[in-house]
């Protein structure tokens, strides 16, 4: 997987800015307690996880897509792979492939959306970040009336 792909960074589960930091709180999603944690900020380049509140609901629509395309997946291997199997049987591989893949989909349906909305960025800031940076320290100073 190439070390900046968008790929490394949803399967890695790293920051979808610099691809080095870490994304969960916990990085194995079948630690229940934990699963789809995410922080609040990249521990290397510190840039924010979530640029506004409930932004990862949208992750959901991906999580449903997921478990479509996993549900089809052993569906359609099951008809192939063992075609006398009985319709209890098939439903019985369907629900329990789900039910087991289900911590690690919803993991990467988060991954997966925040590189929708994110890109990569490197570690150190952009010019644009330093520009946005210096506006805000700008709108901080107070000023001084004579
Ligand atoms: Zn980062």
């Amino acid at each position: 997987m190439a070390e900046h792909s968008k790929a490394y960074s949803i399967f890695r589960y790293k920051c979808p800015h610099c691809h080095e930091g870490e994304f969960f709180v916990d990085r194995n999603p079948y630690h229940l307690s934990t699963v789809g944690d995410v922080l609040e900020r990249c521990p290397v380049c510190e840039r924010r996880y979530t640029p506004e509140p409930g932004f990862y609901y949208g992750g959901m629509y991906v999580a449903y897509a997921l478990a479509v395309a996993t549900c089809t997946t052993i569906y359609v291997a099951t008809i192939v792979l063992w075609p006398s199997a009985s319709t209890g049987a098939t439903t019985a591989l369907v629900l329990g492939g789900l039910i087991m893949a289900a911590p690690w989909l919803y993991a990467i349906s988060k991954t997966l959306w925040a590189n929708i909305f994110m890109g990569y960025k490197g570690v150190a800031p952009t010019e644009k970040e330093r520009l946005q940076a210096l506006e805000r320290a700008a709108q901080r100073e107070p000023v001084i009336r004579s």
